[in-house]
């Protein structure tokens, strides 16, 4: 093996966090290398090109703030940006400030070991190369690391099987029978895409998600112009808020509204933006019988759109509190489900029983395939982490701690595992904001605690097992009385002393904020500095 190469910090992964963290790294002088398992820059806008992927927060919120004159010399096309245009931007993003010498491509971290006596992190690649680094930050994405069934005979199956978030676009769907598993956001984009072109499709789903309609209109030059006046008071909105939306919940409950006020507001709200029914009023997070309410709506929105009972039965979410699991938005999904060529499938009632070379076959039908596509989701939040054999001191390993469920301080760093960050990891408001709100604030925060490290002449930092350990208590906390830890959705999955863990920070993007700052301003309290050995 090759010497490995020293730098000050090494990032793994060039989505929106690694491309901007390595911006950081820059400006605060230190020398910083990207590794990046993918052949380009973008993350899940690199991977997910499945057929209709979007964002279904508006593109002017969902981009970068730090700079004012990317703001205004950046064009978004549509309120909800497509896949190739987002990834168009972040690789505008990697030209504009000369990051991609600074990238390694192709090459995907496979292990990354402290070493105790340097105060240094020795990181290996599936390439064979490997790198001596102070600084180790997983910029690896929340959303990276795929979940993919695993199905009985699936292995006798002859034609192409597709992963939305591994998509192979030299598949041509035009009348292919086409099986598709999961009616997820990602799922949902799908079939609306694929309904237009596939002779027969059968969609499988397990659990559905609610689904708003979505209207994606053009931006206009004026409306262009007035969002790019507005930004500064825009993004302020934005980072101080509980969701990291530039909208706020308007006040006051569903439930203590007269109902024909209601009707019409949610009415309203329905065709309006993703989440504002979520917005609508301010306790549907919180009241169980406020949120039955908005949740009754949903479903007589969507009794009302699915044509055929049968398959609505099988669509609409029936034991799930609205907002629970992620809301979708929809362009066109509903329409697909609602054509002939289209069958809908519930796996808990019809299990699939086996695969063949050209059917998947569950305990009641067999349906024919020329190509299956799976859109079933992601090990979420520690996914990508966990697949890296990542050694703390003493050897520890971040798989085995995380066996019962991620811990970490602040969702920023974990106790055992020195000079390592995470950036959206578990415990930060991550994948319940808009994530480049919350990613640019963790890349700051990392930014500001490594310059703040130079400044005092430290050289290690760590988080406390006690501070850890109490920020975790008050993760838990925040998320008892939200209706959050109720559902089943990759929201939880994860068991720590036999209770279902809560991942991502409920507590509000601003609230973190405040405290992350206050944190640092108290000279990085819960964790222990400690200088060069
Ligand atoms: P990612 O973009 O996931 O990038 C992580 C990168 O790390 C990947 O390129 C991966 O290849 C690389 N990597 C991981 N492990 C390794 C390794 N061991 N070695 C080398 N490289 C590695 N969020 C929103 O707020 N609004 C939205 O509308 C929205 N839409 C989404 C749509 C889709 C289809 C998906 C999947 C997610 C969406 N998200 C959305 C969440 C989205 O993941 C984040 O908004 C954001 O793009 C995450 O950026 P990131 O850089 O943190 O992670
Ligand atoms: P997801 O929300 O986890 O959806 C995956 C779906 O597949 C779930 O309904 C799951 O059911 C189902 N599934 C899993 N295994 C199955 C099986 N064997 N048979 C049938 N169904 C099965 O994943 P996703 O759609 O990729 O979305 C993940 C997140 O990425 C979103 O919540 C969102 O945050 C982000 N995203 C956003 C957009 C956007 O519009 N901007 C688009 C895509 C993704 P269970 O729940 O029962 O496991």
């Amino acid at each position: 093996m090759a010497d490995p190469k020293s730098f000050d910090a090494l990032v793994i992964g060039a989505g929106f966090s690694g491309l901007y963290m390595l911006i950081k790294l820059r400006e605060i002088g230190l020398s910083a290398q990207v590794v990046e398992a993918g052949s380009g820059v973008g993350g899940t806008w690199y991977w997910n090109r499945y057929p209709g992927a979007r964002c279904d927060i508006s593109s002017i919120e969902y981009s970068y703030s730090f700079d004012p004159e990317l703001e205004q010399e950046w064009t978004w096309k549509e309120r909800y940006s497509a896949q190739p245009d987002i990834l168009e931007y972040l690789e505008h993003v990697a030209d504009r400030y000369d990051l991609i010498d600074g990238i390694t491509f192709d090459t995907r971290v496979t292990a990354a070991r402290w070493n105790e006596e340097m105060a240094r992190w020795l990181v290996e690649t599936d390439k064979g190369g490997s790198f001596d680094v102070q600084f180790l930050i997983l910029a690896t994405g929340a959303l990276s690391e795929p979940k993919l069934p695993d199905l009985p005979g699936l292995e006798n199956f002859s034609g192409p099987i597709l992963n939305t978030a591994r998509w192979d676009d030299s598949v041509d769907l035009t009348g292919k029978r086409v099986c598709h598993f999961g009616v997820g956001s990602s799922g949902i984009q799908t079939v609306a895409e694929i309904g237009k072109i596939v002779e027969e499709l059968t969609v499988f789903s397990r659990t559905p998600s609610f689904a708003v309609p979505c209207s994606n209109p053009p931006l206009t030059a004026e409306q262009s112009a007035a969002a790019k006046a507005d930004y500064p008071a825009m993004r302020e909105l934005q980072r101080h808020s509980a969701l990291s939306f530039a909208t706020l919940p308007k006040e006051g409950g569903a439930k203590v509204c007269e109902p024909a006020e209601r009707e019409k507001r949610l009415e309203s709200a329905w065709t309006e933006s993703t989440f504002s029914l979520l917005l609508e009023f301010d306790d549907i997070l919180f009241d169980d019988e406020s949120n039955a309410l908005v949740t009754e709506f949903a479903q007589r929105k969507l009794t009302q759109t699915i044509t055929d009972p049968e398959k609505a039965r099988k669509l609409i979410p029936q034991d799930v509190q609205l907002g629970g699991r992620r809301l979708c938005a929809e362009i066109g999904f509903y329409d697909a489900i609602n054509q002939d060529n289209v069958t809908v499938v519930d796996v808990r009632e019809e299990p699939v029983t086996n695969i063949t070379t050209d059917a998947v076959v569950t305990d009641k039908g067999s349906y024919p395939a020329d190509v299956i596509i799976f859109a079933t989701g992601f090990d979420a939040c520690v996914g990508a982490i966990k697949a890296i054999d990542i050694r703390g001191k003493g050897g520890q390993s971040i798989r085995e701690e995380w066996a019962n469920g991620p811990r970490a301080y602040l969702g920023l760093a974990v106790e055992g595992f020195p000079n390592m960050f995470t950036i959206t990891g578990p415990g930060s408001p991550s994948v319940l904001s808009n994530v480049v709100v919350s990613i640019e604030q963790h890349v700051e925060w990392i930014a500001r605690c490594l310059a703040d490290m130079r400044e005092r002449g430290a050289a290690v930092i760590e988080a406390e097992a006690q501070a850890e350990e109490a920020w975790l208590e008050h993760v838990d906390e925040v998320a008892r009385p939200t209706i959050f830890p109720k559902a089943n959705s990759w929201y939880m999955g994860h068991t720590r002393d036999g209770k279902r863990v809560f991942m991502p920070y409920v507590g509000g993007v601003g609230a973190y904020r405040e405290k992350c700052d206050a944190v640092a301003a108290a000279g990085y309290e819960g964790f222990t500095l400690g200088v060069a050995p």
